[in-house]
């Protein structure tokens, strides 16, 4: 039977383009539809904007600071609206790009949304065009989960807040998890009021416990108020236009924004996938082999909508296993073990490998090696925080297990420490390095 295209992707985000580029490159007819912008969430509303958030608002520290340091700063003023522009902007850019890449390696693209109607075909929405293909993969993502309570309409999640019309005054965030506390601490750092209340009564869960507790300790230093074991519970809308948040415990706390970060979901509601006999998990994830193969074979998946690890970076990594595997002739999966992550927040704090909890979980008999610092950059501007490393070794083969930091510069750090550690050296690998003096980084060897 002859098809429109080899393959026709769904989802043009971080795993359907790289996918569709390397399909292509393999000599494959493609075509993607992307029901909104192409990029997808990390590059339109998830980790490229976030991150010039994060920095735009770090400037607040780095202004203060200068002043010990001989510099004379005039007058500080802060515009919300230039720095949302600007942002704007720079995902117009990046989507440019994208497209470009896209039109580069003869993708079709089709600006609407897909929904599979059998295990080679589909059909376009809103025009009702009928597409077959030899292959489909579904690379749909994810969408954020609001939680059922009374005036959830006033909340507003991830997907919004790079719209906001003017800064809030008092923001209210639901939630711990990465994306929660960044944007907590984005707000902070731009002088807004900001309270993070949660349903359980950790933060970060899931990431190395020392840390967490350090973040927390110094992210109430700076100002965060946290309401722990209460979540909201209604929101109503005051004649002011303001917000009363009522949280379980009969709390209520006034704001201006309430955003919601409780978890994303893979967006598979209405995408037809029972009409080729996919079958989804619980979280309406698509179950895959470790290929991307669904449960039907002409059909694959990759990135968020599978549930697996929710990060770009792999995402893009399976999308390009999935075009080598069907298309390239080569087949390959991906490697899910020392993934680094980071939490963007202030300070920031990353990992790889295993954390104690989950290495001891695992039967491993661990020797700790920890350092608590004060990072020099705290030093001149007198701050009193701290920064923490923390390695996890293996007693009987020495093998570095997982490096876990929080402080200045984490993220850029653990970056690289992370091929040492997926390489598999020792903790006497470590201590041979000659320190690079001085550096945040030169901890990591110097841990005895
Ligand atoms: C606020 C935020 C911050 C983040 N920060 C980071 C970070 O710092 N580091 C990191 O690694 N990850 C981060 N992530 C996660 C990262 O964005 C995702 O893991 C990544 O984008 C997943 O790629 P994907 O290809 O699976 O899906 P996506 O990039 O979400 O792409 C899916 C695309 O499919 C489209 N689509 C959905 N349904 C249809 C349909 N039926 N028809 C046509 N098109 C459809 C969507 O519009 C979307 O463009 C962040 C996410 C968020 C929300």
């Amino acid at each position: 039977m002859a098809f429109d295209y080899d393959l026709f992707v769904i989802g043009a985000g971080s795993g359907g383009v790289r996918a569709s580029r390397i399909a292509a490159s393999h000599g494959a007819s493609v075509a993607v539809a992307e029901e909104y912008r192409i990029g997808g969430t990390c590059v339109i509303r998830g980790c490229v904007p976030k991150k010039l958030l994060v920095y735009a608002s770090q400037f607040a520290e780095e202004l203060h600071d200068t002043a010990r340091l001989g510099w004379t700063i005039g007058e500080k003023r802060f515009d919300w609206a230039a720095l949302r522009d600007f942002v704007a902007s720079d995902v117009d850019r990046l989507e440019r790009a994208y497209t470009n890449t896209l039109d580069s390696n003869k993708v079709a693209h089709f600006a609407e949304r897909a929904v599979v109607t059998g295990p080679n075909s589909l059909r376009l929405v809103p025009s009702g065009r009928e597409i077959t293909a030899r292959y489909i993969l579904v690379a749909v993502g994810a969408w954020p989960v609001m939680p059922d309570f009374p005036g959830n309409e006033h909340a507003i999640t991830s997907n919004e807040v790079f719209h906001l019309p003017e800064l809030p005054r008092r923001v209210v965030v639901q939630g711990a998890g990465y994306i929660a506390l960044e944007f907590a601490g984005i707000f902070n750092a731009l002088g807004c009021a900001v309270a993070v209340v949660n349903r359980s009564d950790r933060i970060l869960r899931g990431y190395e416990e020392a840390l967490t507790e350090r973040l927390l300790k110094i992210t109430q230093e700076r100002g965060i108020a946290y309401r722990l074991g209460d979540p909201v519970a209604g929101i109503e809308k005051q004649a002011d236009g303001s917000l009363a948040v009522a949280l379980a415990s009969g709390a209520v706390i006034a704001a201006d924004c309430v955003l919601v970060a409780t978890g994303r979901k893979p967006k598979t509601d209405g995408l037809g996938l029972e009409s080729a006999g996919v079958a989804l998990g619980g979280n309406g994830e698509v179950l895959v082999d470790p290929y991307g193969e669904t449960s039907c074979p002409s059909i694959y998946a990759v990135g968020d909508v599978t549930d697996r690890v929710q990060l770009t970076p792999v995402a893009i990594r399976e999308g390009h296993a999935f075009a080598d595997t069907v298309f390239g002739g080569k087949p390959r999966t991906t490697a899910y073990d020392h993934i680094p992550s980071a939490v963007f927040s202030q300070p920031p704090l990353a990992g790889v490998g295993l954390t104690e909890a989950e290495a001891r979980g695992q039967g491993y008999k661990v020797q700790i090696f920890t350092s608590d610092f004060r990072p020099m950059k705290n030093m001149f501007a007198a701050r009193a925080e701290r920064g923490f490393y923390k390695l996890v070794v293996e007693e009987a083969t020495q093998r570095v297990l997982g490096v876990h930091m929080i402080g200045p510069d984490a993220p850029e750090i653990l970056q690289a420490v992370a091929i040492a550690v997926k390489a598999g050296l020792t903790k006497a690998d470590f201590d041979a390095t000659v320190a690079l003096h001085p550096s945040m980084a030169e901890e990591l060897v110097l841990m005895r």
